[in-house]
């Protein structure tokens, strides 16, 4: 790699603030160049820091901030990180994720044990500092070339002052050529007047400016293309080159986004900045295969997703994206339609779940809902319909199964229903006694054994695999000789503990319950085997197979 000053530091930091409006995906666009750089054979890793206080998301409602994804070394993140991971089929690590709670937190303590024993503690440079000892971390000794840093927000919120101000340090402390700042607006088209406007993206950069920060490259998100002299007048007036200023059009699909960004030269231009080797081709021809075959689907297929937080699509995104990528996989497009648990009933639920060739069971918290997720697994299973149950979906199955195969009426998860006589569910042994909500569930990878000859193990196609999780409770082992006598298998167990991973109905067409989350992750060159599994089961429901 080409680094102009032999002094600085040889991993290169880029940018990604966001102005306007929030939603504008500045998630995706941070994959996108990610993804990029990537493939021209540079490591790239990317990293969130979110202006909240909260510690992480963990103890979020979906509703409040959409799904919360658990890395493998069990850190609660932001949905943005399995983005990251689905582009660049890499993991993230609790490094990747920096909250204004964790830094606060750091610096609180390190001023209770005298660090800074004599000095008033500040946002600058006390908060600052240790948001930039967490920025540099992620790129030192050489683990990344390029660090890739979203920021949270939007750009003139009080939150994300001192993010932006360490971007400006960060700047001036390592130097030229080595930190690139990409900032993502909005371009809106106004109906009435028949025209795209910049101002709003005239007065994010002015803002950006008086924070001490100038973008290099502005990314505006439209929904109409930008014509040259909309290019021409946001380069003047922003202070940055014509071309630099990448149109983000509305496309139909996310994973879209990186081929628009490479037709623009988003990478060149960026790699320039950046003072990095231009020469490397990009090699995007799985990523361009990915497309292509999602774009040309052979067959269509409908799954049934029933949890209780549908409203917001987010709540289940890598849930979502599994689904995606699996499709692709079977060359079918998945048509996933979110039914609210909480609506079903012992009436309705055939014509509710009529139609659909799988039924998913989503995961989830507390008792709102359940019955009707119990009636959703009862359906599936009584109608050979092909299921997967994940998390509190696969609980939801064994409640089912112990209630109406072994008649054990009153079954429930201790989670819902504390003096249930047949807690099948359970919570951990480890778990009794902790009473703090953040971040004590078991989280992150264990290792899970599969039997042989079971739909797990045929999906896989190996006997040791490792799973991420995100949960209290457990299958209760006292009950697992009356499941197995009555046709309900435990498949899949942790090798050190015996706890039940894994749950499926032998007789069944395809009837698979997880305690882990396949969908953390499945990503765009790897789509996870229960995924692709569940949808070739559910495609051989339709009609034309
Ligand atoms: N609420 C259940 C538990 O804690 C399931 C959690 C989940 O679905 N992520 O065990």
């Amino acid at each position: 790699m080409k680094n102009s000053n032999s002094k600085t530091p040889s991993t290169k930091y880029i940018f990604v603030t966001g102005g306007v409006a929030s939603s504008l995906g500045k998630g995706i666009i941070s994959s996108s160049i990610g993804k990029l750089l990537q493939a021209r054979g540079y490591k790239v890793t990317i990293q969130k820091l979110d202006p909240y206080i909260n510690i992480d998301p963990g103890t979020l409602n979906p509703y409040e901030h959409g799904e919360c994804f658990v890395t493998q070394d069990g850190a609660e993140t932001d949905l943005d990180l399995g983005h990251y991971e689905r582009f660049l089929d890499a993991p993230t690590s609790h490094a990747n994720s920096i909250t204004t709670g964790k830094v606060y937190q750091e610096v609180i303590s390190k001023e209770r044990r005298g660090d800074y024993l004599g000095k008033t503690v500040q946002v600058i440079p006390h908060i600052t500092d240790e948001i930039k000892r967490r920025v540099l971390l992620l790129g030192g000794k050489g683990k990344a070339n390029v660090v890739i840093t979203e920021i949270g927000g939007t750009v003139g919120d009080i939150e994300s002052l001192p993010y932006v101000e360490v971007v400006r340090q960060l700047r001036y402390e390592l130097g030229p050529g080595q930190v690139a700042v990409v900032h993502l607006t909005l371009v809106p088209y106004l109906s009435a007047a028949g025209e795209l406007k910049t101002k709003p993206t005239q007065h994010s950069v002015k803002m950006l400016l008086e924070e001490g920060v100038q973008p290099d490259v502005l990314v505006l998100r439209t929904e109409k293309k930008l014509s040259e002299d909309i290019r021409r007048k946001v380069a003047l007036f922003c202070n940055v080159e014509k071309d630099s200023v990448v149109e983000s059009i509305d496309v139909s699909t996310i994973y879209e986004v990186p081929l628009r960004m490479l037709d623009q030269k988003l990478d060149e231009t960026l790699l320039r900045k950046l003072n990095l080797d231009l020469d490397r081709k990009p090699d995007l021809d799985d990523w361009r295969e990915f497309v292509s075959k999602l774009h040309n689907p052979k067959k269509n297929v409908s799954i049934a997703l029933v949890g209780k937080y549908v409203e917001l699509p987010d709540a289940y995104k890598s849930i979502v994206e599994s689904f995606v990528h699996a499709g692709v996989k079977n060359e079918c497009k998945v048509k996933v339609t979110p039914i609210q648990s909480a609506d079903l009933t012992e009436e309705n639920v055939k014509g509710k779940l009529n139609g659909f060739h799988g039924i998913m069971v989503a995961p989830g918290f507390g008792e709102r809902g359940f019955q009707g997720k119990i009636l959703a697994a009862k359906h599936a299973r009584e109608h050979n319909i092909p299921f997967l149950g994940v998390c509190l979906g696969m609980q939801v199955a064994v409640v089912e199964f112990a209630r109406n195969v072994l008649g054990m009426c009153e079954a429930h998860s201790t989670e819902m229903v504390h003096a249930t006589p047949y807690p099948v569910i359970d919570l951990m042994e480890q778990q009794k006694g902790i009473t703090e909500k953040g971040g004590t569930m078991r989280l992150g990878a264990y290792p899970c054994r599969l039997e042989k000859g079971t739909k797990a193990y045929a999906a896989y196609g190996r006997e040791k695999i490792s799973e991420r999780h995100r949960h209290r409770y457990e299958f209760n082992n006292i009950y697992l000789n009356d499941f197995e006598k009555a046709g309900m298998k435990a498949t899949g167990f942790n090798p050190e503990t015996n706890l039940v991973e894994i749950v499926e109905i032998p007789a069944h067409k395809w009837y698979v319950g997880v305690q882990f989350h396949p969908e953390y992750s499945s990503t765009v060159l790897h789509p996870h085997p229960l995924f692709v599994g569940f949808v070739k089961a559910a495609l051989s429901l339709t009609v034309n197979n």
